[in-house]
């Protein structure tokens, strides 16, 4: 055993010391480097592996963690396809699913792959339902029969109507995270993953961020934790509520009829049910189900879906998707994040400027990933967005 004597200076050499004395075998050498980021970002979901590319294309040194590794199916974002639309019940969000769109495109370009397939959508509920639904720039009510010629392979009874969306589409959801996760590394983002933040403070004006492997500091941190937010967050821990959510693939004998242009996204206010969706079959042979509600989630290991839940999918797409022929052929289970009126809660934390959320799910927040991320990023580095207001975290949980 060696002894020298060392100079401390500051606190980096003594995170130094204690680093190299305290690094797990095999777990990344965080502390060691004794390295202050320019920023953390907290999670690799859309909201995280987004907000990181995004400062990484601005020069900003990110340090990226996450507990779980890449591809996991433990939180928000994974499977295969998501749903974009215009369509919004409140025009409030108008401005930032403009945003949404065009920044689609930018990553669609950067990745050198188109992954948003705009295929038009329909929004159903019963004709008599007179509080307001979804409507958007460009959006039109359709009565059933004419839902019917829009996508014949959605039979809705005469009792319903719905909106139609033409800009609507079918997001590439798998490719998207993939080509997030290349695109920030070949920016330089120091991405890690199989390691757990366990808490963060003030220091200064940066912050430590305390995970299970030691101690990294950094001028902002940003949280983009999921389902995992009210654990990092505790002033929104009580507004946010993990939600298990699982979706079937079901099988047809005849896959172009269950694919566009005879289906494209949609939802059906199902009365006694809930708020039915799903995704037509798309490079495949499968329709994706799923109901926008279930229990809550004790964020304990994901558990596959069970026998009832995939019979109760299989039982409303034989009601509303008759070509949906066949077995369920996949299934997968997943969890929202849930927030008072479907909202998110994007931005600085009151108190601690330099620490910033993206509480951004609700059950449809993928759509805005890549907005939210260049959004976040613009905030890091003090960009106003008075465009955000209406997501700011003291406003989640605000009476309307
Ligand atoms: C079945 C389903 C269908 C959906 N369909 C649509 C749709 O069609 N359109 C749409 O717009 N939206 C849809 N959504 C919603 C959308 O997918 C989510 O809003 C979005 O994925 C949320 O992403 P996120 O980055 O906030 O969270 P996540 O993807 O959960 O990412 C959070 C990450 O943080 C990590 N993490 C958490 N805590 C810690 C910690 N302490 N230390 C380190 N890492 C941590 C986790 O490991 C995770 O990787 C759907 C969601 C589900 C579940």
């Amino acid at each position: 055993m060696r002894a020298s004597v060392h100079v401390y200076n500051d606190e980096s050499d003594v995170d130094a010391l204690t680093g190299a004395l305290t690094v797990r075998r095999g777990a990344p050498a965080l502390i060691s480097s004794g390295a202050r980021a320019d920023t953390i970002v907290v999670g690799a979901g859309i909201h995280g592996a987004s907000t990181a590319w995004h400062l990484a294309q601005r020069g900003v040194n990110v340090v990226q963690l996450d507990r779980f590794p890449d591809g996991h199916g433990q939180g928000s974002s994974h499977g295969h396809l998501r749903m974009i639309r215009r369509a919004y019940p409140n025009p409030i969000w108008d401005d930032l699913v403009d945003r949404a769109y065009l920044a689609w495109a930018e990553l669609s370009a950067a990745a050198g792959a188109p992954l948003l397939t705009t295929v038009g959508g329909l929004y159903a509920r019963p004709a008599a339902d007179g509080t307001p639904g979804l409507r958007g720039p460009g959006c039109e009510t359709v009565t059933a029969e004419r839902a019917a010629r829009i996508f014949p392979g959605l039979s809705l009874g005469a009792e319903f109507a719905a909106v139609y969306d033409p800009a609507a589409g079918v997001l590439d959801a798998a490719a998207a995270m993939r080509s997030l996760r290349e695109l920030g590394l070949a920016h330089g983002v120091d991405r890690r993953t199989g390691v757990l933040v366990e808490g963060w403070e003030p220091d200064g004006e940066g912050v430590v961020v305390r995970t299970a492997d030691g101690v990294l500091r950094a001028d902002r941190l940003v949280i983009a934790a999921g389902p995992w937010t009210g654990s990092l967050v505790p002033a929104l821990a009580g507004l946010l509520t993990p939600t298990r959510i699982v979706n079937v693939h079901v099988g047809a004998s005849d896959p172009a009829r269950v694919s566009a242009p005879a289906l494209g996204p949609f939802s059906v206010e199902v009365p006694g049910v809930g708020l039915l969706y799903g995704l037509p079959a798309f490079g495949g042979a499968a329709v994706k189900i799923g109901l926008d509600h279930g229990p809550v989630d004790d964020l304990g290991p994901q558990t596959p879906v069970t026998a009832d839940e995939a019979a109760r999918l299989l039982a409303l797409a034989r009601r509303f998707l008759p070509a949906a022929d066949g077995d369920v052929v996949d299934s997968v289970a997943c969890r929202y994040t849930m927030a008072p009126r479907n909202r998110f809660a994007v931005g600085a934390l009151p108190g601690t400027p330099q620490v910033l959320v993206a509480a951004a799910c609700s059950g449809h927040g993928f759509k805005f990933g890549p907005a939210i991320g260049a959004a976040l990023a613009d905030l890091v580095l003090g960009k106003e967005r008075a465009d955000l207001d209406f997501l700011a975290p003291a406003a989640l949980g605000a009476p309307e």
